[in-house]
C-alpha cells in the first residue's frame, strides 16, 4: 500500500545551513495495516507524514502509494492522486470554524474526482457517534467531538491511507480511547492502512506494530 525507498528530507535552517531531517532506506505498511510510529519530540515524525501526504516534497527517494510510484506523476495528478488516497486527521483538527460538522465533512470530498456525497457523510458522522450534532459548529462541540469530526472527514474519500498525527494529544483521558477507537475501527471497516504517531504508551501498545523513528531513520537531527 505505502512503500518508500531512500527518501531523504533535510531543512534549510535559518542560518542557511542543511539541517537532514530524514534518511530512511526502507518503510512499508501493507494494505488495511494498522501501526503506530513513535519517536521523541524533533525526530521528524510529523515531516515524515508530510512527505507521505505530499504537504512537504522530499529531496530525494521513491514513494509509492497504492502502487502508484508519485515521483512519476505531473504536480497536479499528485496532488489529485494524494487527495485521493490520503486520509489526514491533524493534531490540531483544523476543522473550517465557519462549517458545520456535516459540512467540514463534505468539504473533504471535493478535492477527489468523485462528487460530494450527503449519505456518505452523514453515515461516517453517525459512525463516529455524532449523528445528533451535524449542524453543530466546530466552536459548539466539544474537543472530543471536534476530533471525532476531523477522523469522519479523513475518510470522507474513501482513502486507502489514513495518517493521524498525535489524534489524541489535545483530548483528555476519557476521550483519548473514544478517538483511537473510532479510528482504529472505521478504517477496519474500509480497509484502510493507518499510520499513527503517538506519545501515548496506552495508545501505542494497543497495536501489534509499533514503529520507532528513530531505529530506521539514518539521519539523527541534533536537538
Ligand atoms: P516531530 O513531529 O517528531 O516532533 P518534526 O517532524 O515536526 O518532529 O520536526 C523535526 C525537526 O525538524 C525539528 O527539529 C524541527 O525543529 C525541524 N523543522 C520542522 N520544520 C522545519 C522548517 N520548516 N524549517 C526548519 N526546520 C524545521
Ligand atoms: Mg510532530
Amino acid at each position: 500500500m505505502l512503500a518508500l525507498s531512500n527518501v531523504q528530507k533535510s531543512y534549510i535552517e535559518p542560518g542557511g545551513g542543511r539541517l537532514p531531517i530524514l534518511d530512511i532506506a526502507s518503510f512499508r505498511v501493507a494494505a488495511g495495516e494498522q501501526m503506530v510510529l513513535i519517536g521523541r519530540s524533533g525526530s521528524g515524525k510529523s515531516t515524515l507524514l508530510y512527505v507521505i501526504a505530499g504537504i512537504t516534497s522530499a529531496d530525494a527517494g521513491k514513494i509509492v502509494i497504492d502502487g502508484i510510484d508519485v515521483g512519476r506523476l505531473s504536480e497536479v495528478a499528485r496532488d489529485r492522486f494524494r487527495a485521493d488516497k490520503i486520509g489526514y486527521v491533524f493534531q490540531t483538527f483544523n476543522l473550517l470554524p465557519a462549517y458545520s460538522a456535516l459540512e467540514n465533512v463534505l468539504l473533504g470530498m471535493t478535492f477527489s474526482r468523485g462528487r460530494a456525497d450527503p449519505a456518505r457523510a452523514k453515515n461516517l458522522l453517525d459512525r463516529v457517534g455524532l449523528s445528533h450534532r451535524m449542524s453543530h459548529k466546530p466552536a459548539q462541540l466539544s474537543v472530543g467531538e471536534q476530533q471525532r469530526v476531523a477522523v469522519a472527514r479523513a475518510l470522507a474519500n474513501k482513502p486507502k491511507l489514513v495518517l493521524a498525527d498525535e489524534p489524541t494529544a489535545n483530548v483528555d483521558a476519557g476521550h483519548q480511547q473514544q478517538i483511537v477507537d473510532v479510528i482504529r475501527q472505521t478504517c477496519a471497516e474500509e480497509d484502510v492502512a493507518l499510520v499513527l504517531v503517538t506519545h501515548t504508551a496506552e495508545v501505542a501498545e494497543q497495536f501489534d506494530r509499533v514503529d520507532h523513528l528513530e531505529e530506521f531513520n539514518r539521519a539523527v537531527a541534533v536537538t
